[in-house]
């Protein structure tokens, strides 16, 4: 019998997550069941996935800037990513910006309402306030600083720098291509096999994404906040979503434009990495599952793959910069204030700091939020309007934010001739459709 593909048996997974904790909130011993019993296992579902993301950054990224051969070869990669990753957030904040302004959200919301939510919403609000003013105590150059680790076992531990492991990587990458070859190869291929291990263990993970999804909605849906402050913050969220899904038009558009392969090629071999994105609202556990994604349904190779997506992960997403924009003008909006148009011209810049700036992980785009309200002089206490939302908003923009990874690292191939046919491997055609 033919197995379903990998992104129908994920969306069966979604769909019976949500069906099932909808049917558990009907008895009052539900929500507690389902928080013991199968949050769990979404939990040990995304901490595998993260436990991946640090081998495979390291493996993944020295044996892609050794197979370059020369340095050159690494800056001419280089320098387009980054272009392009910029480029890239910020048509989405513009994009972001525009709908915000037509649709002008922020004027929906009764004085009574904003109250009510405010209100409601300070305590988390202040939280995430407290955790931007932390990020805001720095220097100029705390960033380049932040780049260097002192120690690579601390940069790669539990809340470690996912940019000093890319840093230290390259580093290393650079250094096995400046030592002689005869001392590089067992060195190499030492990391070639790490690396197939990796991908390996990914298809074996892979196989419990069904499961992994379902536990993860089911909690999600049980813990979520009542549904009524939800209609209020209707066409917020439609701009966000609106906008987003605009942007994943434009990406599977200029894919199309610039390499050939048609949207229904791009969407099929990334949706996987999508709906894991949707699923756990984050793009650094999602990121090996992106990666394989890339690399052997859309034909990415993997000098690239291993270069762009650690660090798109990392750095591109344009989905928090769109939502960045959106949420700011919309509290701007719902305080009465009218943002003239340099300030505006501001957002385009903060958010698009304020995205790279941002954590790929859940929640993170509210924090850098705080940053951009403040350049723009709009109340960081206006983060209690948009609260109860968020989680859903953080899902889909983090599906932009992996999409447009993959949109990237697809242009950057084709324009370093790096852009096969992408070969299923065919060991494993449970996980690889065909
Ligand atoms: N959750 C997002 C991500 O991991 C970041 C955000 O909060 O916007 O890509």
């Amino acid at each position: 019998m033919k197995k379903l593909a990998l992104h129908w048996q994920i969306l069966l997974g979604m769909l019976f997550g949500v069906l099932f904790a909808l049917g558990m909130v009907q008895f009052s011993w539900g929500p507690d069941f389902v928080k013991d019993w199968i949050k769990p296992f979404g939990s040990i579902f995304i901490n595998s996935l993260k436990l991946i993301a640090v081998p495979l950054i390291l493996a993944s990224l020295i044996k892609g800037v050794s197979d370059l051969k020369d340095i050159s070869k690494l800056s001419k990669m280089g320098g387009r990513t980054i272009i392009t990753y910029i480029v890239t957030t910020v048509i989405a904040v513009s994009i972001g910006l525009a709908i915000v302004n037509v649709v002008k959200p922020g004027r929906t919301i009764t004085e009574e309402t904003r109250n009510e939510l405010l209100e409601n919403y300070k305590g988390d609000a202040d939280k995430k306030i407290a955790d931007a003013e932390k990020q805001k105590e720095t220097g100029p150059l705390q960033a380049l600083e932040d780049l260097v680790p002192s120690n690579i076992f601390k940069a790669a531990t539990d809340n470690g720098n996912m940019l000093q492991v890319i840093f230290f990587a390259i580093f290393f990458g650079i250094g096995l291509i400046l030592i002689p070859e005869e001392q590089a190869k067992p060195v190499k291929a030492f990391f070639d096999g790490f690396n197939a291990v990796i991908l390996k263990l990914i298809d074996v993970i892979m196989l419990a994404a069904p499961y992994g999804v379902f536990a993860l909605l089911a909690a999600l849906i049980v813990e979520s906040p009542s549904a009524d402050l939800f209609v209020s913050l209707f066409y917020y969220a439609l701009c966000v979503v609106g906008g987003l899904s605009i942007m994943l038009g434009i990406y599977a558009i200029i894919v199309w434009i610039f390499t050939g392969k048609s949207p229904a090629y791009f969407f099929k071999g990334i949706s996987p990495a999508q709906l894991l994105a949707f699923s756990t609202s984050s793009s650094a556990a999602t990121l090996p599952v992106t990666m394989e994604r890339v690399e052997e349904h859309l034909g990415v190779d993997e000098e690239v793959t291993s270069f762009v997506l650690p660090i798109g992960a990392t750095i591109n997403m344009d989905g928090t910069s769109l939502y960045q924009a959106v949420a700011a003008v919309f509290i701007a909006q719902a305080f009465g204030m009218d943002l003239d148009f340099t300030t505006q011209l501001g957002i385009i810049a903060t958010a698009t700091l304020a995205s790279i700036g941002s954590a790929a992980v859940p929640g993170a785009g509210m924090v850098m939020l705080v940053i951009v309200l403040g350049q723009a002089g709009i109340p960081a206490a206006g983060l209690a309007l948009i609260f109860a939302i968020d989680r859903p908003l953080d899902m889909c923009r983090t599906t932009v934010n992996v999409t447009g990874d993959a949109a990237v690292s697809m242009l950057v191939a084709k324009s370093v001739g790096k852009l096969h046919t992408p070969k299923p491997k065919e060991w494993d055609d449970n996980y690889h459709q065909k």
